[in-house]
């Protein structure tokens, strides 16, 4: 199900042109607008959820990560960080679901 004010789901219904790093039946990932590594990308459904909690299909779930691994497998990266901010507190700010993938640097290890 698409929201109708959603970026992402305009995004991943191509309303953009945006290139799709990986596509699949449920899946899509893209580069971030404004990176924070070398490599920043982005997995998400095609559908929308608010976040990762609104998702009862664990398929979905899976497919989701599953997109993490496509990706990184198509670019070549070994070492990554994967992160999902849920909520405005976490550092949410689009709220379509969405993994992040961040590589090609060394990354300090925080959660701040
Ligand atoms: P969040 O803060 O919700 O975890 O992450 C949202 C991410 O989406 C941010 O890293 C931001 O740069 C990215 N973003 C926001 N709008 C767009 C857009 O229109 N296109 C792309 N490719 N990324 C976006
Ligand atoms: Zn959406």
């Amino acid at each position: 199900m698409k929201k109708d004010d959603c970026i992402f789901c305009k995004i991943a219904n191509g309303d953009f042109g945006t290139e799709f790093i990986i596509e699949t039946n449920d899946i899509v990932a893209f580069r971030d607008l404004n990176p924070q590594a070398p490599e920043h990308i982005l997995v998400i459904p095609k559908d929308h959820y608010d976040n990762i909690s609104q998702i009862t299909d664990t398929n979905l779930l899976g497919k989701l990560l599953e997109g993490v691994q496509k990706v990184t497998q198509k670019i070549g990266l070994k070492e990554f960080r994967t992160v999902i901010n849920t909520g405005k507190q976490a550092g949410q700010s689009v709220f379509h679901v969405h993994i992040h993938i961040l590589g090609g640097k060394e990354l300090k290890p925080t959660f701040d």
